[in-house]
This record gives C-alpha cells, structure tokens and sequence, in this order.
C-alpha cells in the first residue's frame, strides 16, 4: 500500500489600508488596547458597515498576480460563531460568491498549486493571556484580510514551505501587505490528510501558523500521525489542531466544524459588489513586475544563474536596490555575489532581508563592486569593507585609503616584515610544510588591515622565502 500526503493551506492577509474594511478606525499595528475601534468594527446597535473601495481593489490586485478570474458579482455574507475576540458574534466574510477564483501560483520545480479562491473579510480582535486572566484588544477588529485558498496539491512539507514564500513575495512586490508572519499579518490554517489508492481518510486542520518552519514541522509531524494511526487499523478523526512548538506536535483544539455550522447567509447591511470590467482592466495595467517575471529576466537579460536570480527577487526591496546597482553599469556576476553572499549574511532573517535597512547606496556598491570586477582590490578586502559600512553606517568615502591597496614595496615590506616575525612558521614551510604560509598569510592581512591582496602577497613571499633556501 502507497501512502502520499494530501495538504492545502489557506493563508489569511491582512491588507494595508489606512483604514479597516467596515469603517474609519485606522489599520495600524500596535497601539494602545481599544483605542482603534468605534461601533461599527465592534457591531454596536444602529451601526452600519460601509465596504471600504480600496479592500476590493487589493484583492483584485491579488488575484490578478496569481493568475486568477475575477468575478463580475461578489456577495458579502455572515459566518456565525461565538468567540470572545469577535463581539458581534458572526464574521463578515464571502461564502459562494468570492471575488477571486481558480488561480495559480508556480513552484521553482514547474509544479502548480492550484489556487481555489481569494476572498475578502473581516478580522477578528486579540485575546492575551495574562496570569490565569484573559483580556481582549478590539484593536484589529475589521482590518481587512484576504484569504487565499488552495486545492490540495501539495504534495511534501517543502513544497508547503515553498508555496507560502512564493505567496508572500508576490504579495509584497504588488504593494498589498507587508505579509509579517511574526506580526501576524501572514498566517496559515493547514490542512492535513493521507491519501493513496483506496484511501479515503478524513482531513485535519492546524490553525494559525506563523513562519514556515513550524509550518513545514507541523506538516511533517501531522502527516506521519495520521500513517501511524492509519496503519496501527485505527481512523482519523475530522479535528482542528494547534501546533505546539515546545513539542513539536499536533494538539486537538476541537472537532472539525463543517462550513454548514457557520450558517452563512448574505450579509443583509451590504449590497453586493459589482466589479466593472473596466476597473479589473485599470488594475491590470498598473500591476509591477512580479517575482518570478522578473528573475527570469535577470537570467535572460543579466545572465545571472537562476538560483542567485531567485534569491535576488524573493525580496522586493533586495531587487529594487539590485535594479540600481545593475543600472549604475556595476558587473552584475560581482555585484550579485556581494548581495547574496555578503549582505544576506549580515541580514540573516526574512525580515531583515525584507526590510533591507544597510545604509549603503547603491552608488557606493556599484562603485565597490566594480573595484573588484576591475581587479583593483580583492573580493575578500571587497566584503570586509561592505561589512563595515552596513555596520558602522558610513559610506564608501570613509574607506578610501584602505581601498587603493598597496604597492609593490610596500607590499614587499610586510612580506619581509612577516617573514621576520614568524620563524616558527617560516622554518615549517622551509622544512616542507606547505600549510605554513597560512600563518603568514594571517599576519599580512592583519597588518595590512585587508589592504594587501593575499595572491600577490603569496607571490612575493615565495620569492623571499625562495631566496632563504
Ligand atoms: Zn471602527
Ligand atoms: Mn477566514
């Protein structure tokens, strides 16, 4: 008997409006508790939503990025559930008429994930835990979310992972949302299920995920639970899950609620929304270049290879300050190697990439960069250098004198000098120790503060040491 993992994810997005999808209140994160939120958004008596244009315009944004139709009537409707950070009791939400359907998005490999729908609502407020005492913030009440739905196409845990980094790319070089999973406006419900010839065995969901890594975890984890159970005769229950990160385990949370027990039905305060084939044309033509479009033109147009192009354009901001450096004529092969190697190793999270605060223009790396591609300084005193002007937060000027590196005396002189100071050394490599010169090698980079090319350095020292034999 052949197993295979059956997942989908819906991912929800929160948009960023100024203002929340029903009414005025602002959208910001943070804030004091309850302090952004009036009737409305809390559905106090006698209040009325009024749909915010620009929350149809973004889904439809959206969904024109990941290949989807965007229908021509939307309904807004009612999901009725009681829970402590949703004060009117029932969410505002789209059932059957969604304004986005049947997209996809492309993994790197070719495969498709079939995108279901995108539809808009509203979110719900915050409960915090504190001491044995719950408290609630009304604060993110109505900000608008998109949610994203998937058909069950994925197929391993890295394809989940690779599908919500894509996701999130596409959204942030379209403007929507800053997709923060650790801010919470990216998050994933997950579902779960096994499936192979002749198995029908029921789905799980796993609830409010926020970074990929759990999500791949929580994947991984539910999927050989549910083989277990499977093959140990016993059924899988319908369930919706937590993931807990202390023990990297699945956690029942309740039984799985069928979309009948929500008891849609048209939201009777909103007329439907009618999409005028001219706006979703107006949208269309002021899309930007997306992710993917754009990397293959970087491996069409700049030759770079395809991994370091993915890299690149997996941040937006990384790839608009790319687009300068490239324009500014620096040898895109250097240039890359300096972004992806170097400062993707200074800035080590996604958010950090994402954010792309180095204060370095893109004149002075262009400028560095083509110090190095013109064979004027070394790769090495090249990446020392951007490391200190993303930490120190000074420009290229400051590093002059280091970077016109060293003549032919002086570079002799240190050899001499280093010789003269490691005899230890220099007899190991006299006596057959080729290793030796390494010790060398340290000494003159560390006097010459990086400005020695050590290949040039290595050249004169054989000569010197040549002439001791
Ligand atoms: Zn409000
Ligand atoms: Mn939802």
């Amino acid at each position: 008997m052949s197993y295979r993992l059956v997942c989908g994810i819906e991912t929800h997005i929160e948009l960023a409006t100024a203002t929340k999808i029903f009414c005025g209140c602002a959208t910001a994160f943070g804030g004091q508790p309850n302090t952004r939120c009036c009737p409305v958004c809390t559905g106090q008596p006698g209040s009325l939503p009024v749909l915010n244009r620009r929350v149809v315009e973004y889904a439809i944004r959206a969904g024109l990025a990941v290949n989807c139709t965007i229908n021509e009537v939307a309904s807004l409707d009612r999901k009725n559930y009681f829970y402590p950070d949703l004060p009117k009791a029932y969410q505002i939400s789209q059932y059957d008429r969604p304004i986005c359907e049947n997209g996809c998005i492309a993994l790197d490999g070719g495969k498709r994930i079939r995108i279901k729908r995108i539809h808009i609502e509203e979110d719900a407020g915050k409960l915090i835990h504190i001491g044995g005492r719950t408290l609630v913030d009304y604060n993110r009440c109505g900000v608008p979310l998109i949610e994203v739905v998937t058909e069950p196409d994925i197929e391993t845990p890295a394809q989940a992972g690779e599908y919500i980094e894509k996701l999130q790319a596409i959204m942030r070089a379209i403007g929507i949302s800053d997709c923060r999973m650790q801010e919470g406006s990216l998050r994933c419900d997950v579902n779960v299920s096994v499936g192979g010839e002749g198995i029908s065995s029921a789905r799980t969901e796993i609830k409010n995920m926020n970074s990929v890594s759990q999500i791949v975890r929580a994947i991984e984890y539910e999927y050989s639970r549910q083989l277990s159970v499977i093959e140990g005769g016993g059924r899988v229950e319908r369930a919706t899950l937590r993931f807990d990160e202390r023990t990297g385990s699945t956690v029942v949370m309740r039984g799985k609620e069928d979309s009948g027990d929500y008891r849609y039905f048209p939201e009777p305060d909103l007329p439907a929304v009618l999409i005028p084939r001219e706006l979703v044309a107006e949208i269309s033509a002021c899309l930007p270049e997306l992710p993917a479009a754009r990397a293959e033109r970087y491996v069409k147009e700049l030759g770079m290879d395809e991994a370091n192009a993915r890299l690149i354009c997996r941040y937006n901001a990384v790839a608009v300050f790319a687009e300068r450096v490239f324009s500014l004529g620096a040898d895109v092969r250097t240039a890359t190697n300096l972004i992806v190697g170097t400062l993707y190793s200074l800035l080590s999270t996604e958010d950090e990439r994402e954010k792309f605060d180095i204060f370095v223009t893109a004149e002075d790396f262009a400028e560095l960069a083509e110090l190095v591609a013109g064979g004027k300084i070394g790769v090495t005193l090249a990446q020392m250098t951007l490391t200190e002007m993303v930490s120190s937060r000074r420009p290229l000027a400051d590093f002059r004198g280091r970077l016109e590196g060293m003549d032919e005396n002086q570079l002799e002189d240190l050899c001499r000098k280093a010789i003269e100071c490691n005899p230890r050394a220099v007899d190991d490599f006299l006596s057959g120790k080729e290793k030796a010169l390494s010790g060398l090698f340290g000494f003159i980079k560390k006097q010459s503060q990086g400005r020695a090319d050590i290949r040039e350095a290595e050249r004169v020292l054989r000569r010197l040491l040549k002439e001791k034999q």
